[in-house]
């Protein structure tokens, strides 16, 4: 495969690529093709050095110690989360709980928060779209306080079907929880309309920011969301990095979410008073490494600018498309790559998803085939599982056009 026309959109991809060890290994004797950066992205040297030389150098645990290691430690996780802030737009680090990811972002506000504030009959407003992880904390948290759960539906061509919202958004609802960009259909909602739709009726505003941080330039301050999670591992950083941004006056006012060491001012027989925010939500020793390694995977998208790396998805989104488009593929999810980001859910003729990721893996080329967690988007559209490819700042036109031609190969073996 060529790497030659590699400068595509504003990125110098090959240059990228020269920064991730694995885009250099073999799958049998043919170069990885990696499409699966909507599951988890792939990690630079950066990233990968960072959490080593944390751990050859620094290791000892945040916050704790007052010897040299542990002040340094504190001082690299605190900067850390400094840079997640300014990132997405925050002035202020203590905005930031370091989680792992959305998953736990997300249950620390069904718990923290909904728990707490909802009563019978409050409602949540969900949308058909939403991984499962922006649906079940809700189910459960509804579950526990009598809340009703209602969701936005969809559009034929995977968009947000927003003609009922005034009879969906109502001063019933207390929460709209809505992904910034949809994993199974690419599709990028009108978050900022919606985050403003949802303050007129007095509901605060969830972003489940997992698709959207890494991809989109993002500005919690001009989007005013109450809340946005972030999953670190989809932007180059570790797994079990992440965070949840939100308002600081919520933060103040919510429960803990776990209980344990660093996270009490002081503790009694009966009763215990909690340190300040963030770190009320912060129980036990923490992912430390991992948001170093994060802190550094900030660093190499910056130095990118996310502004290029949005172009380039917009620019290898297009190219992917037209060409699974002229193939006949049949796309789930907007076909303008202007309003939707780089994952791309498809059949190819009626080659089951799981046969065709198989075969592509032959290929060298990793997709991922399923429900990706998103059973109603499955639903909406009367399809079981699809295949889906995702593309990151790594990926190439040239890897496009190989994932076309060896989906021509599998339709030779599968298709009807
Ligand atoms: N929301 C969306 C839109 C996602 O794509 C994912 C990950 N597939 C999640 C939530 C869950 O994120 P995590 O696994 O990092 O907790």
């Amino acid at each position: 495969m060529s790497v030659t026309r590699e400068r595509s959109g504003a990125l110098d991809v090959a240059r990228i690529r020269a920064d991730f060890p694995v885009l250099e290994r073999t799958v049998g004797d043919k170069p990885l093709i990696y499409l699966d950066s909507a599951a988890t992205s792939q990690k630079p040297r950066q990233v990968i050095q960072a959490e080593a030389d944390f751990y050859a150098h620094h290791n000892a645990n945040a916050h704790r110690g007052i010897y040299l290691l542990a002040e340094e430690a504190t001082a690299m996780y605190e900067e850390a989360r400094a840079k997640l802030a300014r990132f997405i737009g925050s002035p202020d680090p203590a905005t930031i709980v370091f989680t792992r990811g959305t998953t736990e972002s997300t249950n620390l506000v069904a718990y923290a928060w909904a728990r707490r504030e909802l009563r019978e009959g409050d409602e949540i407003l969900l949308t058909e779209m939403e991984h499962h992880s922006n649906i079940v904390p809700w189910q459960l948290a509804a579950r526990d306080t009598g809340a009703v759960l209602r969701y936005i539906p969809l559009t034929d061509d995977g968009l947000l079907d927003l003609s009922e919202l005034e009879t969906l958004l109502t001063e019933r609802t207390r929460l709209l929880a809505v992904t910034g960009m949809s994993n199974s259909l690419g599709t990028l909602p009108p978050i900022k309309e919606l985050v403003e739709a949802a303050h007129a009726v007095g509901a605060l505003a969830l972003v489940d920011g997992a698709q959207l941080v890494p991809h989109v330039p993002v500005d919690v301050t001009e989007l005013d969301c109450d809340f946005l999670t972030i999953s670190g591992h989809k932007m180059l950083g570790p797994t079990a990095s992440g965070g949840l941004y939100a308002k600081r006056e919520l933060l103040e006012r919510m429960d803990p979410f776990l209980g344990g060491g660093h996270m009490i001012e002081e503790v009694f027989h009966d009763r215990s008073t909690w340190n300040e925010v963030p770190f009320k939500f912060e129980a036990g020793t923490m992912n430390i490494a991992q948001e170093i390694g994060l802190g550094a995977a900030i660093d190499y998208l910056e130095a990118l600018g996310m502004d290029n790396v949005r172009a380039h998805e917009v620019h290898i989104t297009e190219h992917a498309l037209r060409r699974l488009q002229e193939v006949g593929a049949r796309i789930f999810g907007p076909l303008d790559a202007e309003v939707r980001g780089g994952a791309i859910s498809f059949w190819y003729k009626d080659v089951h998803p799981h046969d065709l990721a198989t075969i592509l893996n032959e290929e060298g080329i990793a997709i991922r085939a399923g429900h990706h967690c998103s059973q109603l988007v499955m639903r909406r559209y009367g399809v079981p599982a699809t295949a889906r490819a995702s593309f990151y700042v790594y990926n190439t036109d040239d890897e496009v056009d190989a994932l076309v031609e060896a989906l021509a190969k599998a339709g030779d073996v599968f298709g009807s």
